[in-house]
Formats: C-alpha cells, sequence, structure tokens
C-alpha cells in the first residue's frame, strides 16, 4: 500500500483535492485551522494531525492549500510549523497562489533542512472533478515526484521553471480571469437592462467573438447556467476576497518588473471595492450583483 500524504488546508479546493488523492488509494494526515473541516474526512477513518509541525513527523510528501502568503509562511515557519519537524528528503509541495517572492523564500529555508519545495497553484474551479491545472515550480529533477501525487487531482500538470514561476503563471491568469469576468458581468448587465433576456444573450455571446469561460463556463448571471456559483446566491467556488488578494500579486508583479497592466489595475480597485461592501465571502463571479447595485457606479 502507498505510503501516508499529508494534507493541510482543507477548503474549496483542498476538500475535493484530498478526496481525489483518496480515490486513487493514498491513506492521508490532514490539518486545518478551523477543525470542523476535518470532520468528514476523520469519520471516513483519514487521520488527523494535531498541528502542520505533526503532519511533517507523519508524513514524508506533503500538500498544503492556503488561502494567502500569511497563512504559507505561518504553517510551514510558525511555531508548529511543518519545519519544525520535517524529515530530511521530505518532498513539500504548496499549491496556494501566494506572493512568488514568499515561494522562494520558503524554499530557501525547506532547502536549509534538507527537504525539497515546490509551489504548485492551481487553475480550474472545478476541483471535484480532478481536471485541475498545476502550475509547477522548483528543482526540475524532483518534477516527476511532485507530477505523481498532483496528476491524481489534475489533468494538466506543467514545470514553469524555478521555484516561484508557477506563482508567476497562476498570477497572470487570475488576473485575466478578473478582467474578463468583470468585461462579462458589464456585457450581460448593459444587455439586460437594454431589454435582452439573459439566457439568449448568453448563448449569444457564446457563438461569438465574445466567448469567454466567464462567459460559457462560469455565466456570473443568477439563472443562466446550473451548478455554478451565480445560480447558489454566490456561495462557494472561488472568493472575492481570493481575487482581490491575487490582483495585489498581480500588481505587485506588475511594479517589479515596471509593466503596465491598466485593466488589471482596475480589476484589483473593483475587487477591493466589492470586499468592503459586503462581497468578500461571496464567488468573484458576484461582480455582476455589484455592478447591478451600483446604478450610478
Ligand atoms: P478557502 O478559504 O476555501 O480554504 C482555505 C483553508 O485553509 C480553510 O479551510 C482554512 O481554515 C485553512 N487555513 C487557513 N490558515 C490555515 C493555517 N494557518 N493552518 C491550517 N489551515 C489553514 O480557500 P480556497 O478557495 O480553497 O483557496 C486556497 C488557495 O487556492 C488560495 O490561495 C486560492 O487563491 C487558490 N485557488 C482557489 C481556487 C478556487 O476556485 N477556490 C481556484 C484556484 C486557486
Amino acid at each position: 500500500s502507498k505510503t501516508p500524504v499529508g494534507f493541510i488546508g482543507l477548503g474549496n479546493m483542498g476538500n475535493p483535492m484530498a478526496k481525489n488523492l483518496i480515490k486513487h488509494g493514498y491513506p492521508l494526515i490532514l490539518y486545518d485551522v478551523f477543525p470542523d473541516v476535518c470532520k468528514e474526512f476523520k469519520e471516513a477513518g483519514e487521520q488527523v494531525a494535531s498541528s502542520p509541525a505533526d503532519v511533517a513527523e507523519k508524513a514524508d510528501r506533503i500538500i498544503t492549500m492556503l488561502p494567502s502568503s500569511m497563512n504559507s509562511i505561518e504553517v510551514y515557519s510558525g511555531a508548529n510549523g511543518i519545519l519544525k519537524k520535517v524529515k530530511k528528503g521530505s518532498l513539500l509541495i504548496d499549491s496556494s497562489t501566494i506572493d512568488p517572492s514568499v515561494s522562494k523564500e520558503l524554499a530557501k529555508e525547506v532547502e536549509k533542512m534538507g527537504a525539497v519545495f515546490m509551489d504548485a497553484p492551481v487553475s480550474g474551479g472545478a476541483a471535484r472533478s480532478g481536471n485541475l491545472t498545476f502550475m509547477v515550480g522548483g528543482v526540475e529533477n524532483e518534477f516527476a515526484a511532485a507530477q505523481e501525487l498532483l496528476g491524481c487531482m489534475g489533468s494538466n500538470v506543467l514545470y514553469c521553471g524555478a521555484v516561484g514561476s508557477g506563482q508567476s503563471a497562476k498570477i497572470c491568469n487570475n488576473m485575466l480571469l478578473a478582467i474578463s469576468m468583470i468585461g462579462t458581468a458589464e456585457a450581460m448587465n448593459l444587455g439586460i437592462r437594454s431589454g435582452l433576456d439573459p439566457k439568449l444573450l448568453a448563448k449569444i455571446l457564446n457563438m461569438s467573438s465574445g466567448r469567454c469561460w466567464s462567459s460559457d463556463t462560469y455565466n456570473p448571471v443568477p439563472g443562466v447556467m446550473d451548478g455554478v456559483p451565480s445560480s447558489n446566491n454566490y456561495q462557494g467556488g472561488f472568493g472575492t476576497t481570493l481575487m482581490a488578494k491575487d490582483l495585489g500579486l498581480a500588481q505587485d508583479s506588475a511594479t517589479s518588473t515596471k509593466t503596465p497592466i491598466l485593466l488589471g489595475s482596475v480589476a484589483h480597485q473593483i475587487y477591493r471595492m466589492m470586499c468592503s461592501k459586503g462581497y468578500s465571502k461571496k464567488d468573484f463571479s458576484s461582480v455582476f450583483q455589484y455592478l447591478r447595485e451600483e446604478e450610478t457606479f
């Protein structure tokens, strides 16, 4: 049988990712700062640890799936962090979307302990289907070992280069996603206010040159599609706070590389405003609702 894999952070993404590892026969050692989310795994017979250090003591391959840079620093370098107990030769994969410079810093600390760190942020909200894309940064000759685990959770596992480069790729993707989501929401809102039927308008866009993932797979207008957050009061999915965070990371990358990102900057401000207006816990497609309510936006 397979040796256990550690998994830390069982939120919207971590939960279905962990389940896919179980499906592929990997026993898990789980930890989340919010113990309730581990309950269903415990009831299904998986082992729950008391801290990230405890996970590192029991598993030599660990995947982390946390909200932001701060949480990754805490889980790796904190008082009860992975680094307190990490075994030599361990493989630590951080799938959180965080600042690439933090990934590089963590990689250095992990290396000092004789272990390996890779950043492997993901794209594709459809975690449940095992259809994620992983963008992997780190030492190339460790890629195959990472691929073994990531391949259980995603159909595309792409090597991007040195540590941090997975994050760089992910940040570009999410900036584009934010811009296209806001654009889709604006177009749908304009059409509806011009008297068009939302379902018909979505159908037309999706047969035309305006088509994008936000219009044909994750439409932000309630009732246009089934099985997406917009048709479930914007619950679940990808939180507005997380999108605002990713746009902040894009802003940081743009500053350090002197790159103009005009629409990315506007998108950042829109998502930050939404966070302060009660949308922080809703899926990021709720920008449609925000635009509807802000008549004078
Ligand atoms: P989430 O907030 O739903 O889940 C994060 C989990 O981490 C929570 O269960 C939380 O309790 C736990 N956590 C936080 N701090 C912790 C700590 N110190 N120790 C242990 N556990 C801790 O977030 P999510 O939607 O699963 O996203 C996770 C990451 O994946 C983010 O970086 C996000 O940007 C990225 N991402 C999300 C999506 C998506 O569709 N939701 C898609 C691609 C990438």
